[in-house]
């Protein structure tokens, strides 16, 4: 049986092609892939393309496209057996970690990928990407999709979505997922580790929870910074604070004291780590015992894009029952290591 899927094109690199004349980099019709592509016949499946109106560089895509894309694949949910969507490589991990939170009891693969390098220059690896996504994306076994969560696919490896992160501007391996195993490799064969994938333990049906606030303030901690500008800044309902290793800060009354003013006014404080692998444990050192005291949120080994989308779909989601910091503690989708 061939299966469908639903390409859904929003831009960056990997939909862009050289001027072999001027030299300049521009972005091609997309409804023409298959001219481009021809070797996509050869998948089996069914494509149908969906381009963005106007190409986007993945910085101007934010909380409104994430919005647009899980409204369009909650509308075709039903009527597709896999999504790709193709994207700008700059912030890629945020639409794929907002998306994970958004798209609730996915049973459907949902892959992100895109390029380091245009799909019309010789040298892409454009089309080994999209071709092999588009394998991951349809991939089923007896009717039953084998990916039912939000992945990414770059060179090569199959990358749980929410725990991405882009590491190099510069190789074509230019996604890490250091907290958590890979979940597929392209080699000769397709592999997939069927143990790491996500398994939605709801017995709800999918839906769409689109709901995003931008109450939300991430700031990374440095030796010699001045911690009370941390209250100069405007009132902000959650603050994520980046800091360092396992989890510890300035051992300072006057930290203690301004972390408490920003409590005291209502902010929720999220921990997570400047260092990609691990991540925060509280009372690991005695540099971070003012999060306990003042009653901060462990990310644990969260990603930066994870913690920061996770806030903001959480933060005064009326769909949710509980306080913030009940909330953040759990496990939605695969993004946190707990329990
Ligand atoms: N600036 C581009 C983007 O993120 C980079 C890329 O696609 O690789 O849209």
């Amino acid at each position: 049986m061939k299966r469908k899927v639903l390409l859904i094109y929003t831009g960056g690199t990997i939909g862009m092609e050289k001027d072999y004349e001027t030299g300049s980099l521009r972005a091609f019709d997309f409804g023409n892939i298959f001219q481009k592509l021809p070797e996509m016949r050869l998948i089996e499946c069914e494509v149908s393309v969906h381009p963005f109106k106007k190409p986007l560089d993945s910085s101007d895509m934010g909380p409104q496209e994430w919005k647009l894309i899980a409204n369009y694949i909650g509308k075709n949910y039903d009527n597709y057996d896999g999504f790709l969507i193709l994207h700008g490589t700059d912030t890629m991990s945020y639409t794929a970690s907002a998306l994970s939170f958004m798209l609730k009891n996915l049973k459907k693969p949902v892959v992100l990928t895109g390029s380091q390098l245009p799909i019309g220059d010789l040298r892409t690896d454009a089309k080994e990407n999209l071709l092999t996504s588009l394998y991951y994306a349809s991939l089923y076994e007896n009717d039953e999709a084998v990916i039912q969560e939000v992945t990414v696919y770059f060179e090569y490896k199959l990358l749980r979505g929410n725990r991405t992160l882009k590491y190099s501007a510069e190789y074509f391996d230019a996604y890490q997922t250091p907290n958590y195993p890979v979940l597929g490799q392209s080699g000769v064969h397709l592999n997939i580790e069927k143990d790491f994938l996500w398994r939605s333990k709801s017995d709800h049906g999918f839906k769409v929870d689109d709901h995003i606030s931008r109450d939300v303030l991430f700031w990374r901690i440095f030796p010699g910074m001045h911690v009370e500008h941390l209250l100069e800044m405007p009132k902000m309902k959650v603050l994520i604070l980046q800091v360092f290793g396992s989890g510890t800060i300035f051992n300072s009354l006057q930290t203690k004291q301004i972390l408490q003013k920003l409590r005291d006014r209502g902010t929720e404080i999220v921990v997570v780590s400047q260092c990609v692998s691990g991540g925060v444990s509280f009372g690991k050192y005695s540099n971070s015992n003012i999060f306990t005291q003042i009653d901060a949120i462990s990310g644990h080994d969260m990603t930066a894009e994870s913690s920061i989308t996770k806030a903001m779909h959480l933060l005064d989601n009326p769909k949710y029952k509980g306080t913030f910091a009940e909330l953040f503690a759990k496990n939605i989708c695969g993004e946190i290591t707990v329990g």
